[in-house]
């Protein structure tokens, strides 16, 4: 195989050598001809071997020169082509950065840079697009749950105007502004936390520290909540400790809570459970909730996400807690799962490292 290209190059060489050759040669033919068509109009007989070399020496002048012509003529030509063949991805940038990311090259570019180049900003157009339709979409999920508590505040708040109004409505109106104004503080507090851990530039700071203690005090400041809806709460906690940020995996634990109390009905029952497993620690909490369709436990890490069920206004959720909580926990190298069935019950497992 080597051998083969190495006769095919020398065979290549020797033409190429002898279309040199016959090129120099043409060259000087043209010299002598040219030369004696002076000689002969000034009426000039040089001595041959003078005739001979100035021939010579013009022929190869002439070659020289028709060698940078040529060069010249076809360096011009491929800097036009190279040009012609970059004004697609050089249009493509200009509207990219215009903002318009719906640009996409044809396919039949030539193969090589300007190939590679034309799939490069195919990608980064794509990308951008995606970018943008996610935006778009966080800005109209965020102006969603803006909406309906203003909506109902505004309402609520022009009932209050009525001068005929009972107490006791009066009373449950203002309990509704306030509710709804919490709710809208707490959104902006989510998408805070959130933004903050996706720009990871959230003050991280792990200690050690006893794990099971820190989800018994959430417990218990959950209690007003578990003990109105009579729910049996099963605790068994090891005494753990880890090394983690206390401040937000708390916010993982009250969301884990906070969801298990909201989506199990009156006199159901919540179990937690805190163990050592090898190399990690594991949290678990089991529902006898609602539960959660096998089809949507796939997107409940989601920004916004909220399963029907869940829509009910009465649930007050907005959909961030548990991609919070997942962002947290990967920022500690932990996992979390979900388990679940319709109408059965729910349990999510969070799994950290140990020390
Ligand atoms: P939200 O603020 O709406 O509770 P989350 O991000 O915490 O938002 O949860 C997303 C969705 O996952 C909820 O709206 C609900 O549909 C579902 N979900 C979460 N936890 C449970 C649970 N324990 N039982 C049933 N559904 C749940």
């Amino acid at each position: 195989m080597k051998r083969r290209s190495k006769t095919r190059e020398l065979v290549r060489g020797i033409f190429a050598t002898l279309a040199g050759l016959g090129f120099l040669l043409g060259m000087v033919a043209v010299a002598f001809l040219l030369l004696h068509i002076f000689y002969q109009s000034i009426g000039y007989n040089p001595p041959a071997l003078a005739a001979q070399l100035f021939s010579t020496l013009l022929g190869m002048l002439l070659a020289v020169a028709v060698v940078y012509v040529l060069i010249h003529i076809s360096g011009a030509t491929r800097a036009r082509q190279e040009l012609r063949m970059f004004r697609p991805i050089v249009e493509a940038l200009e509207r990219i950065a215009k903002g318009d990311f719906s640009v996409r090259l044809e396919n039949d570019l030539p193969i090589g840079v300007v190939g590679t180049l034309a799939q490069s900003v195919n990608t980064v157009a794509l990308e951008l697009d995606q970018l943008e339709k996610m935006r778009q979409e966080f800005i109209s999920n965020v102006s969603h749950e803006i909406q309906s508590p203003l909506t109902s505040i505004r309402g609520f708040a022009r009932a209050l105007r009525d001068e005929q109004i009972v107490p006791g409505d009066r009373e449950r109106y203002l309990t509704i502004i306030e509710t709804e104004s919490v709710r809208l503080s707490r959104l902006s507090d989510n998408l805070l936390k959130l933004a903050a851990l996706e720009a990871q530039n959230m003050h991280f700071a792990p200690q050690q520290y006893r794990l099971d203690r820190q989800i018994r005090s959430v417990l218990v400041a959950c209690e007003p909540q578990w003990a109105a809806k009579s729910l049996d709460m099963d605790v068994a906690l090891d005494e753990l400790s880890v090394a983690a940020d206390a401040d937000l995996l708390s916010q993982v634990w009250i969301n884990l809570i906070h969801n298990s109390i909201k989506f199990t009905p009156d006199g159901g029952s919540v179990r937690i459970e805190l163990r050592r497993r090898a190399s990690q620690v594991m949290f678990s909490i089991t529902d006898t909730g609602i539960g959660i369709a096998e089809g949507d436990q796939a997107h409940i890490f989601e920004r916004f996400f909220k399963t029907d069920l869940a829509r009910d206004r009465s649930h007050g959720g907005s959909g961030l807690g548990l991609a919070i909580a997942q962002k947290i926990i990967a920022l500690h190298n932990g996992t979390i799962s979900v388990v679940s069935a319709l109408g059965m019950g729910t349990t999510f497992t969070v799994s950290l490292p140990a020390d």
